[in-house]
């Protein structure tokens, strides 16, 4: 089951932001899915490949599936496809695989790629130099069928709220810096995926263009 009434309060709130609502469904089941899409939700985010698969398959056609979780490169052809936007691409060979296995399908797959904020370690995400690298290499390469849409973050999982705004606020500047010094000419890289449901309201306030939220929307894990 999905919280109709909560989905249509978070809704409206982002709204009034420009923000866009990921509604996390991994674990949940397809129903809750329909729940939501009956609502008129459109972008679901899944963080397993698998998973994803067997839901697509079940599901309405104009989903809008977002891949948030690691992403290993031998699974990328199995989504290729159809995904709408991969929210975790931490290597220069994760986005050469995801730009071949969009063209063997002659389509462009919107990437986001994905920086460590948070203090605590984690093995997941790019920092700095690892970000300014794979961008200086990839401006050498002709990839034309992924589209570097702008960047993922998770904070710290902490009560601290000032902690969380200072590492979204750190994301943020990073992000127009980003901006200004590899897009200045591209509109596209106009998206800053930060923010779930324990830290959404920081994360927009910080400057967030696109939230994902699981459990407020369908329930604890
Ligand atoms: C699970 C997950 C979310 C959603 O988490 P909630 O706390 O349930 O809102 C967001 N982003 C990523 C990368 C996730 O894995």
């Amino acid at each position: 089951m999905s919280d109709v009434t909560q989905y249509h309060q978070i809704k409206h709130e982002l709204i009034t932001n420009n923000v866009v609502l990921v509604a996390v469904s991994k674990t949940k089941p397809v129903s809750a899915i329909q729940q939501l899409y009956d609502v008129g939700q459109r972008d679901f985010g899944e963080n397993k490949v698998q998973e994803m698969q067997e839901k697509a398959a079940q599901l309405p056609t104009d989903i809008r599936w977002h891949l948030i979780g690691h992403l290993q490169s031998n699974k990328v052809k199995y989504i290729a496809p159809y995904v709408y936007m991969v929210h975790s691409i931490d290597s220069l060979k994760l986005l050469q695989e995801v730009d071949k296995r969009a063209t063997q399908h002659n389509r462009t797959i919107d990437c986001l790629l994905q920086v460590h904020i948070a203090e605590e370690e984690t093995k997941f995400g790019l920092d700095r130099t690892e970000l300014r690298d794979l961008l200086e290499s990839a401006v050498y390469q002709s990839m034309a069928h992924v589209c570097i849409r702008g960047l993922m973050g998770m904070a710290t999982f902490t009560d601290d709220k000032e902690q969380v705004d200072r590492e979204f606020r750190g994301l943020n500047s990073l992000f127009q810096q980003i901006k200004t010094d590899y897009f200045a000419d591209d509109n596209r890289f106009d998206t800053l995926s930060m923010g779930m449901s324990g830290d959404y309201r920081i994360a927009v306030a910080a400057g967030s263009t696109m939230v994902r939220i699981g459990s407020l929307l369908f329930g604890s894990r």
